[in-house]
């Protein structure tokens, strides 16, 4: 598995030190059981945090202090490439834990054309804000932009958009201003699993009419 889209530096930290909600957390999670990259900078996150807790010291959280700590992260001596940690249907445990273990279960829900989603809810039914998106081959995403953090976790196919093509593994870590069309390759339904804190912005008058129906 090659992944060349990971969860931004500050997302990393922000998962270390516990700040993520948890369908955002549990996207991350699930990136770094495949990311030994990720997996490693969340460790020296986690450390890094651990001290400045520790010493207790009246620090303001400027700038420089994260500047510093995002530095010392990417000093961060890379691991071996390890397996990938793969749970349930053969994807990363996290995830895995969330999908039914009869994938038939899912209840897949037209949202568009070619277009379907799923909601998934944690363990004790509550609504975390992640669902499955499942797009047919070719087919593509209305253009949307995002308000606040969304996250999105490529299970299985692959898409392509402005930024580039995300395969099984990647994450796309978009900052809300970025617009974005996401096309599904060919030749397999591309799956996502989408987190958000937030609902997305559509940015074409159609989409936008349809959102309050649709809700993807
Ligand atoms: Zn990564």
């Amino acid at each position: 598995m090659t992944i060349r889209h990971h969860p931004s530096d500050t997302t990393l930290l922000a998962y270390a030190a516990g700040g993520l909600g948890e369908g955002l957390s549990m996207i991350v999670a699930s990136h770094l059981a495949m990311c030994p990259r990720c997996r490693r900078q969340a460790e020296v996150g986690e450390k890094i945090g651990g001290e400045l807790v520790d010493t207790a010291a009246p620090m303001a959280l400027s700038d420089r202090l994260l500047d510093s700590v995002l530095a010392r992260i990417g000093d961060a001596a890379p691991e071996p490439e390890a397996p990938p940690a793969q749970g349930r249907h053969g994807v990363a445990a996290p995830l895995g834990a969330m999908l039914p273990a009869d994938l038939s279960e899912i209840r897949w829900r037209t949202v568009g054309p070619g277009i379907r989603q799923a909601k998934l809810p944690g363990e004790d039914g509550a609504d975390l804000g992640v669902k499955l998106l499942r797009i047919a081959p070719g087919r593509a995403v209305p253009q949307h932009s995002h308000n606040g953090h969304e996250m999105t976790l490529i299970v299985s196919g692959s898409y392509l958009d402005e930024i580039g093509r995300f395969k099984a593994g990647d994450i796309a870590d978009l900052d809300p201003d970025v617009t974005h069309q996401p096309v599904a390759d060919t030749g397999e339904d591309c799956i996502c699993i989408i987190a958000t804190d937030a609902p997305l912005a559509f940015t074409g008058l159609v989409p936008r009419l349809m959102q309050p129906f649709v809700r993807i």
